[in-house]
C-alpha cells in the first residue's frame, strides 16, 4: 500500500512513520511543514527507498494536490495539526488555519483525487483522520467519554480540533468519501517535543528548574503509550469500518501531580547526580495559577476498538513512563537538536501540559 502520512515529523507522526517503516512493508510519504514541533532527527535512515519526505504545508492547497497527482496514496493517515493548549489559547489563529483550513485542503485534495479513481481503488481508499479526546471537554468525576459523547471542547485547540472532525464526518456523509476517526487520550513515549508535561518535566528537573504544576496538580489525565497508539491507528486504519469513529485509550487515568512526581522518583535511581543544590526532585515542585478554561478530567472508554477490531494497549504506565524517562536520558542529542521550541514555558511563566 501507499500511504500518505501528515505531521509525519511531529510526535505521534514520527512513532506511525517509524511503525509503518518497520512492521509493514508499505511505501510512506511523509508531509510535514516542519514547525517547531517537527524534527527529521525523529525517523532513522532509511536504506531501501520505501520512505519519501515532502515539506508541505497542508495551508498550500495546490502543493497537496500536486502531491496526491504525484504519489497517489491508497491511504491517507492526517495528523498534522498545531497541538499545544497553551499556544492556543495565546495566539489561535494558527490553530484555525492549520487544523481547520489545512483539515479542509486535504479532505479537497483527497476528494478530488479518489473521484477520479476507478472503482475498485475507489473503495479501497481510506483516509484516516487523528484526533483527540478533549474535543468531548471536562469529563467531571465519572463516567467515561464513548464514541457517542456530545462535543464540548473548551480550549480553542479542542475546538479547532472539533472543527476538523465535522469537516471530515461531513465529507463521508456528503460526499462518500472513505473516511475514519480516532480521538485518543494523551499520549506519552519517546520523541515528544519537549514542551507538553511529561518531556518538559524530565528536562527541567534535568536542569534543576522549578516544576511548576498547574492549579492544584488534580487534573487527571487519561496515558497512552505512543507506541500503542500508532499500532491501533494502523488497525483502524486496515480494519476499520468507514465512517466510523473509534476511542483510543489505556484505562490509565493518572493526576498531573501524581505523574510528575512518578518522574522524580525515576530520576532518583537512573540520574542521581543533580545540579549543585538540588535536594530531592520533588523539592523543585511548584503550583502556579492554573490555565484558563482548564478541563478537570478525561477519560476514555475504548471497548469499542477492543470489541470490533481486537486493539488492545500493551504498555503499562509505570513502564512506560520508566521508558520514557530512560530515553530523554539516552538521547540528549536528540532533545538538543529540536530545542524546547519559544515555547517552553518561561514565556508565560507558567508550565504546559497537552
Ligand atoms: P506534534 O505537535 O508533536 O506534531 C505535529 C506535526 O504537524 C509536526 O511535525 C508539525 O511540523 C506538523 N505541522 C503543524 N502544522 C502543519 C501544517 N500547517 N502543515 C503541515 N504540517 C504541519 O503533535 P502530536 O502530539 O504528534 O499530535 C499528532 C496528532 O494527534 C494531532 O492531530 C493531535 O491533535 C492528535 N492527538 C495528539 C495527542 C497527544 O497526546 N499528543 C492525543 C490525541 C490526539
Amino acid at each position: 500500500m501507499r500511504i500518505m502520512v501528515t505531521g509525519g515529523a511531529g510526535f505521534i507522526g514520527s512513532a506511525v512513520v517509524r511503525f509503518l517503516l518497520k512492521q509493514t512493508s508499505h511505501v510512506v510519504l511523509n508531509i510535514d511543514a516542519l514547525t517547531y514541533a517537527g524534527s527529521l532527527a525523529s525517523i532513522p535512515p532509511v536504506a531501501d527507498g520505501r520512505y519519501l519526505f515532502r515539506r508541505t504545508d497542508i495551508r498550500d492547497k495546490d502543493g497537496l494536490e500536486q502531491l496526491f497527482e504525484s504519489f497517489r496514496p491508497e491511504a491517507v493517515l492526517h495528523l498534522a495539526a498545531e497541538t499545544h493548549v497553551d499556544r492556543s489559547i495565546d495566539s489561535p489563529g494558527d490553530f484555525i488555519t492549520t487544523n481547520v483550513v489545512g483539515t479542509c485542503n486535504l479532505l479537497e485534495a483527497a476528494r478530488h483525487y479518489w473521484n477520479c479513481l476507478p472503482a475498485t481503488a475507489r473503495d479501497r481508499f481510506r483516509f484516516l483522520h487523528i484526533s483527540t479526546d478533549e474535543v468531548f471537554g471536562d469529563l467531571g468525576a465519572r463516567g467515561y467519554f464513548t464514541e457517542k459523547t456530545a462535543y464540548a471542547p473548551s480550549s480553542p485547540y479542542s475546538a479547532s480540533k472539533a472543527g476538523s472532525d465535522h469537516l471530515v464526518r461531513a465529507w463521508y456523509r456528503t460526499y462518500g468519501l472513505p473516511t475514519l476517526i480516532t480521538n485518543c487520550s494523551n499520549n506519552y513515549g519517546p520523541y515528544q517535543f519537549p514542551e507538553k508535561l511529561i518531556p518538559l518535566t524530565i528536562l527541567n528537573a534535568l536542569a534543576g528548574k522549578p516544576l511548576r504544576v498547574y492549579g492544584n496538580g488534580c487534573q487527571v489525565r487519561d496515558w497512552l503509550y505512543v507506541e500503542d497508539h500508532a499500532r491501533a491507528l494502523y488497525r483502524v486504519l486496515t480494519h476499520g469500518r468507514v465512517g466510523e469513529t473509534y476511542n483510543i485509550g489505556a484505562a490509565c487515568e493518572r493526576k498531573n501531580i501524581d505523574v510528575v512526581k512518578a518522574i522524580c522518583d525515576i530520576l532518583e535511581t537512573l540520574a542521581p547526580h543533580k545540579p549543585a543544590g538540588v535536594g530531592r526532585y520533588e523539592n523543585l515542585l511548584c503550583f502556579v495559577q492554573d490555565r484558563p478554561g482548564h478541563d478537570r478530567r478525561y477519560a476514555i472508554d475504548a471497548r469499542k476498538i477492543a470489541r470490533e477490531l481486537g486493539w488492545e494497549p500493551q504498555e503499562n504506565f509505570e513502564s512506560g513512563l520508566y521508558k520514557t524517562v530512560a530515553w530523554y536520558l539516552d538521547n540528549s542529542d536528540w532533545h538538543h537538536s529540536v530545542g524546547h521550541g519559544s515555547y517552553f514555558g518561561e514565556r508565560l511563566g507558567l508550565p504546559q501540559d497537552s
